[in-house]
């Protein structure tokens, strides 16, 4: 403490005016640039200068001044509250140590930085979410051809995992991974592809040096870190950019994580070929893990279909979301055993008993790893394990003997409780542990002789001075004469003011009480020192065991990551069991087929949302000739969204392994999912609703396979009339021609309110017409949500704008205008100067309301241009089409026939 005062601290020399404890800040400071460095004073975390500055800002402490430099601290038994404010707001963090006990030695005492906490590498429990992943991902990007190496990982769980692919994936893998932090090579930082990367996600980037990500070093520190001869265990050999961005990763965790280097596994390897690929933008409008609006697990996918218990389970199963399978095999892998646990209702219940009481084995194991775990932790991480044989056997042994699916019993197999371990902490750690080591008694008697016997001198010591309260007041006779204790002045005898007189001669005086005096006598001092003596060092030997115990628990870590994987896959199973047999789902039969064959199918969603038994199901046929897409027309507020959604919902549902929402459903494996939906307006990122339309629109004509099934909701919107019919008609001939060697196409559900559309259904192969069909009555549409055959006769826009309140003559008026524009031959009646329709010429009469059509063109004049612009749009080859000349031809339409 008598450090905390930097004024203390006298110069040693005359030229440099900053006395030893600042320089020695300085040269700290120096080696963690841009970064907070909490400086460790005694019992305070000292800032000082702009970092003081910054942080007193954000926690809002008090800004000081010591000899003109701005100081702040915060106190260090409660810098995790300070720690996470500060990481919120996006800073990086050197803590900063006293290596040594003060007065140890002369001088002043060494320090240094024993970890840097930044958004990715965070471990403190109260920082961290336990149902998602905090990751931190490192990003080589190759020069000479289009591939990116990825490597990422959570440290705070052990998981670290890595792929190569094509750059155009980058987006789509962080946005998956939503990372916290982003290292990249020092290099890339001068060019801005950084920036580029980042656009659009609030995560913080990290530079390492070039060389780090060189193949040859980063292999090395592969095989140190990970003991291994080669890189063959972990498949990485040859994968240069994949190693390179793991050297990147692991020097960056080198170079924050000094004293602590986390825990993995091992280090897996993905590749994006063995998974189907859901676009960005198609986990966003798909609601996959977040509602669009609430931009949380709310209105989600997720939210409806997590039963999971445990920490590990919740993350592993946002995870399957993104990542759905393509191979048959692996699918129907999951279905049984999904399958084993909804047949076995009595195990599926006891099994999810005892789920809940497993506590998250990954972050426990890796906290212990970095000396940062609580005593209770421990205890938690014992009474998981000792459920796991119950578990096990729970599962095994079920009484039906309904058989046990092969790849669950390999899950069961990897149930197993690595020797020692639980003895270790049973008998080591107290069953109540204090939460901080620092209150002392969490280390259990009869584990540490040595920690006994002072425990026994404490003890004792205590009671000696109860014995020796009891002779002096015998041998004095002051009667109300007690020993007491402060931190400051340490044990006294306090004799009241009525006393004072018959107080001994050897007694000597210490402090003075307004109705008493404070006493201390040499025999009590000794007696002090002693005790003191002793919990001092109970503390101390409480603390050197308590890391120890750690240490033998993360030398355990490749066997409890295991069993941790094994608990969350038991975990996830299990939950989509349960929300299978919660929902009525039903299992999808899954083969190689280009075939997608839904009967009843419903959006998970919506039915759940929606009043209970409301929801109207629909069946879904599609295949890659003769029904190739699902042009769906019909009303606004009808339910066509919320039909192709479900469609993409229950595919995904299914090649995660999970039953579907559907009463009979045949799955032919997708590759890719594609959405463009008219909703999400990039405003913000300065593209105008058109141009996003036109690029996501570009996105999926140039990337989508046979197997890919593709979701329009409505193209052409953002643009005129025509324009619109006609990019849209551009892109369905478009999907249907671009096939496969096999002649296979891609499976399409298109929704759009375009009628002039539905012609393609006879003039085309593979277009098929449907709509959602509405009941009018007196004036009313009912909506009856339900899809058929046929294309819809009219639009409904009108009712629609009805029963959002539109006041009652707007709705009369266009009812007139409506019925006009049907049943008469259109006269020509635009003037061009008279642009304004206007709805409220009372008695104006039908026959000379002015209207404009979309930037005033006739119908006439529609049909003639947009056949041009068919012959026209024929020559363009959409795959090499650019979104910018896309709009240039648009423009040169709308000058040629928009006259
Ligand atoms: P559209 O895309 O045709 O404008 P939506 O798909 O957005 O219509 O549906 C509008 C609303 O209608 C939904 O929010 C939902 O409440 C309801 N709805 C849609 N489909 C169904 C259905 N199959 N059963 C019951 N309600 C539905
Ligand atoms: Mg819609």
């Amino acid at each position: 403490m008598a450090e905390r005062n930097p004024k203390n601290q006298k110069t040693d020399s005359g030229k440099d005016s900053l006395t030893p404890l600042m320089q020695q800040y300085h040269e700290i400071k120096s080696q963690y640039p841009g970064m907070l460095l909490f400086f460790r004073l005694g019992d305070f975390y000292e800032m000082f200068g702009d970092d003081a500055k910054r942080a007193s800002g954000v926690l809002e402490v008090i800004l000081t001044q010591r000899q003109g430099i701005p100081m702040c601290g915060v106190p260090y038994h409660a810098v995790n509250t300070y720690l996470k404010k500060l990481v919120k707001s996006g800073e990086k963090i050197a803590i900063c140590e006293q290596l040594e006990e003060p007065g140890q030695t002369k001088g002043i005492v060494k320090r240094g930085v024993v970890r840097v906490i930044t958004p990715g590498t965070i471990l403190e429990d109260n920082l961290l979410s336990s149902k998602e992943n905090n990751y931190i991902v490192s990003v080589l990007i190759s020069q000479g051809s289009d591939k990116i190496g990825i490597a990422y990982a959570d440290i705070s769980t052990g998981e670290f995992q890595t792929t190569e692919t094509d750059k155009k994936n980058l987006k789509y893998e962080l946005m998956k991974l939503s990372p916290q932090e982003i290292i990249f090579p020092e290099s890339v930082k001068n060019n801005g592809i950084y920036k580029a990367i980042l656009n659009g996600t609030d995560c913080a980037a990290s530079f390492i040096e070039d060389w780090r990500y060189n193949y040859g070093e980063a292999q090395n520190r592969i095989k140190q870190i990970f003991k291994l001869q080669s890189l063959k265990p972990f498949n990485l050999e040859n994968k240069t950019l994949s190693v390179g961005s793991i050297g990147g990763l692991l020097a960056y965790l080198e170079k924050t994580q000094v004293n602590q280097f986390p825990q993995f596994q091992n280090i897996r390897y993905y590749s994006l070929d063995n998974c189907l690929l859901i676009d960005e933008t198609a986990v966003k409008n798909l609601e996959l893990i977040e509602g669009i609006n609430t931009r949380t697990k709310e209105n989600s996918l997720l939210e409806i279909i997590d039963f999971t218990l445990s920490p590990m389970g919740s993350r592993l199963l946002r995870n399957f979301i993104l990542r759905p399978l393509i191979d048959v095999n692996e699918i129907l892998n999951r279905q049984r055993r999904i399958g084993f646990f909804i047949d076995e209702g009595i195990t599926r219940r006891k099994v999810r008993e005892l789920l809940k009481k497993i506590s998250d084995i990954e972050r426990i194991v890796s906290r212990c790893a970095t000396f940062s775990a609580y005593p209770r932790e421990l205890i938690s991480l014992k009474n998981s394990l000792e459920i796991i044989p119950n578990l096990k056997e729970t599962i095994s042994l079920n009484k039906d003997l309904v058989s046990l699916p092969e790849s669950l019993s390999a899950i069961c197999g990897k149930l197993k409780i690595p020797e020692g371990i639980f003895a270790l902490i049973n008998k080591s750690i107290a069953e109540e542990p204090p939460v901080l080591i620092k209150d002392g008694g969490v280390i259990k008697e009869g584990y540490n002789s040595e920690l006994d016997e002072l425990k026994k001198i404490s003890k004792n010591g205590k009671s000696f001075i109860s014995q020796m309260e009891a002779t002096e007041r015998e041998k004095t006779g002051i009667n109300n004469l007690k020993i007491g204790y402060t931190s400051v002045f340490g044990y006294f005898i306090e004799v009241s003011k009525s006393n004072l007189r018959i107080v001994p001669q050897h007694y000597i005086r210490k402090q003075t009480l307004t109705n008493g005096e404070r006493y201390i006598t040499p025999e009590l001092k000794t007696l002090e020192e002693k005790i003191l003596s002793a919990e001092e060092k109970i503390l101390k030997l409480e603390l050197k065991l308590f890391r120890e115990i750690m240490e033998q628990v993360s030398s355990f870590s490749k066997e409890l990551f295991t069993l941790a994987r094994a608990l969350a896959e038991i975990d996830v199973f299990n939950s989509l069991a349960e929300a299978a047999v919660t929902y009525n789902y039903t299992k999808p039969k899954i083969d190689d087929s280009f075939e997608l064959s839904i009967k009843d199918g419903r959006h998970p969603v919506i039915e759940r949302k929606i009043k209970s038994g409301t929801f109207v199901s629909n069946d879904t046929y599609l295949n890659a000739d003769t029904d190739q897409i699902i042009l769906l027309t019909g009303p606004n507020m009808s339910g066509k969204s919320t039909y192709l959604r479900q469609t993409a919902l229950i595919v995904i549902l299914a090649q995660i392994g999970s039953f579907v929402p559907a009463s009979d459903a045949r799955i032919g494996i997708v590759d890719r999912i594609f959405t463009r939906i008219g909703s999400g307006d990039n405003l913000a990122k300065g593209e105008s609703t058109f141009m996003v339309e036109m690029l996501e629109t570009a996105h999926i004509l140039n990337q989508y396979s046979a197997r890919s099934l593709i979701i329009l909701d409505e193209i052409g919107r953002g643009t005129s009339t025509y324009d619109g019919i006609s990019i849209a008609w551009a892109t369905v001939e478009y999907l249907l021609s671009k096939r496969n060697k096999e002649n296979k196409g891609p499976k399409v559900l298109f929704a759009t309110h375009y009628f002039e559309l539905t012609e393609l259904e006879r003039k085309m192969k593979g277009v098929k017409n449907y709509n959602v069909s509405v009941k009018e009555y007196q004036n009313d549409v009912i909506f009856l949500h339900k899809i058929e055959p046929g294309a819809a006769d009219r639009s409904y826009g009108i009712h629609v704008a009805q029963l959002a309140g539109i006041p009652k003559e707007v709705i009369k008026k266009a009812n007139d205008i409506l019925f006009e524009l049907e049943n008469k031959e259109i006269e020509e009646t635009v003037d061009s100067d008279k642009k304004q329709l206007d709805f409220f010429v009372p008695q104006a009469g039908r026959h000379e309301i002015e209207y404009s059509q979309t930037n005033g063109n006739s119908l006439k004049d529609f049909v003639s241009s947009s056949s041009k612009i068919m012959v026209e749009l024929d020559k363009i080859d959409t795959n090499s089409l650019t979104p910018l000349e896309a709009l240039a031809i648009i423009d040169k339409w709308k000058k040629e026939y928009n006259k």
